[in-house]
């Protein structure tokens, strides 16, 4: 809280009582590093040609009095060079703007009740791209020849719309996190189902070499897409594998260790002989693609990484 009878931040206006009546100045926080949108950034022309002129808008709208206003232009100014606006970008948007009477910037304006027939036509920005709206107009006879479609190409107003595309803090970066959220593989519980007697439960995995991993999701003898770990019971030596569905693979390494004649893996033959025919199994990583070869390699990754003593191949 800020407490003072001279003068008092309130949003970003700086509040001054000057005898008997109150004058405005710009109030930035002083951790503000003033990093507005660099010119360099990948947005359409408009938008970042415009941004000196609508700041300089905002301090002549705010500062009433002509030094100070000066002053704090000049600083707009040192700001935007530092963000590699042009500079005669940033005179001209700063000239435009002292122009205007103070009177006029503080009116309220009237929204414009035709705004709302706007129908945004929306592209992913990309400044190699060609303005398409204007092609695409040319096609709009086409879609008149729809009852529905002729109102909204008719009574609307078309205007072009730009969505950004994703940046890489955008594909690198998420706004929340699910840190307290515990994952846990169970058993399916169906009566029918031959895998349960196989699941391990739990919410992590303890590998023979002692590492350990939580599972990434709620997983059961039915889930799909996943790598698992089968450890034999007596010695606990453990093998890696990937699958798509579950409860399939259980039945083959069911079936190699039960029938000699399809046994035909070293890690088969161990939980037949040592195992004494039984093995356990942990699903502890679920793929968030359908993808084989993405799963192939998360398993290798994993073989590496754990490197159980069990392999598929000789
Ligand atoms: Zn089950
Ligand atoms: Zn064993």
């Amino acid at each position: 809280m800020e407490a003072s009878t001279k003068n008092l931040p309130f949003l970003d206006l700086f509040i001054i009582k000057e005898g008997n009546h109150i004058t405005t100045d710009l109030y930035s926080k002083e951790t503000d590093t003033h990093q507005y949108l660099d010119f360099r950034s990948c947005h359409p022309s408009h938008t970042k040609r415009n941004i000196p002129y609508n700041m300089a808008r905002r301090i002549c709208t705010i500062i009433p009095n002509s030094t100070l206003r000066k002053k704090r232009l000049e600083e707009l100014k040192i700001h935007l060079i530092r963000q590699h606006y042009p500079e005669n970008l940033i005179d001209t948007g700063i000239q435009q703007a002292e122009k205007i009477p103070i009177s006029e910037l503080r009116k309220t304006c009237q929204k414009d009740t035709k705004q709302n027939n706007n129908v945004p036509f929306v592209v992913t920005h990309n400044p190699r791209n060609h303005n398409i709206l204007n092609t695409a107009k040319r096609f709009f006879p086409i879609l008149e020849q729809s009852n529905n479609m002729k109102n909204v190409v008719n009574s609307s107003q078309i205007i072009n719309s730009r969505r950004q595309a994703p940046c890489l803090k955008k594909l690198l970066t998420r706004a929340n996190f699910s840190l307290n959220k515990v994952k846990y593989v169970k058993k399916c519980g169906d009566p029918r189902c031959g895998t349960c007697e196989y699941i391990e439960e739990g919410d992590s995995i303890t590998f023979k070499s002692g590492k350990i991993l939580k599972v990434n999701a709620n997983l059961n003898c039915k889930s799909e897409n996943l790598i698992y770990c089968a450890t034999c019971p007596t010695c606990g030596e453990n093998y890696i594998g990937q699958t798509n569905k579950l409860n399939a693979r259980v039945r083959v390494h069911k079936q190699q260790v039960k029938d000699p004649s399809v046994r035909n893996t070293p890690c088969s033959e161990h939980f037949a002989e040592c195992g004494g025919g039984k093995f356990k199994v942990f699903p502890f990583f679920k793929m968030w693609t359908e993808n084989e070869i993405t799963r192939k390699a998360q398993e290798d990754y994993f073989i590496k990484l754990f490197n159980p003593s069990l392999l598929n191949r000789k």
